[in-house]
């Protein structure tokens, strides 16, 4: 819940900033008697509004797929796993992303078979980093 709140929240400091970039365009672009496609500065100003509005949405997103679900902190540590060359024997290859807390871990298909697959978020039930000194203890 508090991810999605999270991204809302980002949506809506897309739109203030777009909000303002409306009122700066209308405060330094004269006003003709038409704006768009009839306007030549305001035609090209809706133009780059539009592609600014499109980008920001992009890199909200973007910083948005590779957070935490649990306590939104940039995923950490990208490790490539599986094999172009021997997929059958070791895997499709992927790129796996971790939370430095040990919340979950995020696989991101780097091979696509049928079209658009979303990303495996793998929550960790218990703390990773304890298992893992657990497993490097054993060893000794
Ligand atoms: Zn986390």
């Amino acid at each position: 819940m508090r991810y999605w709140l999270f991204f809302v929240a980002k949506l809506a400091v897309v739109v203030a900033i777009l909000r303002g970039l409306w009122w700066l365009m209308a405060f330094l672009i004269p006003q003709p008697g038409g704006r768009f496609a009839q306007d030549l500065p305001w035609t090209t100003a809706i133009f780059l509004f539009f592609l600014t509005g499109i980008g920001l949405v992009f890199l909200a997103v973007l910083d948005q797929r590779y957070r935490c679900r649990t306590c939104l902190r940039r995923l950490r540590m990208p490790v490539s796993t599986g094999s172009w060359d021997q997929m059958l024997q070791f895997g499709r290859p992927k790129m796996e992303y971790i939370c430095a807390f040990g919340h979950g871990t995020l696989d991101v298909h780097q091979l696509r078979f049928a079209g658009r697959e979303k990303d495996g978020w793998r929550k960790h039930d218990d703390d990773m980093w304890r298992e893992l000194e657990s497993l490097s203890g054993s060893e000794k």
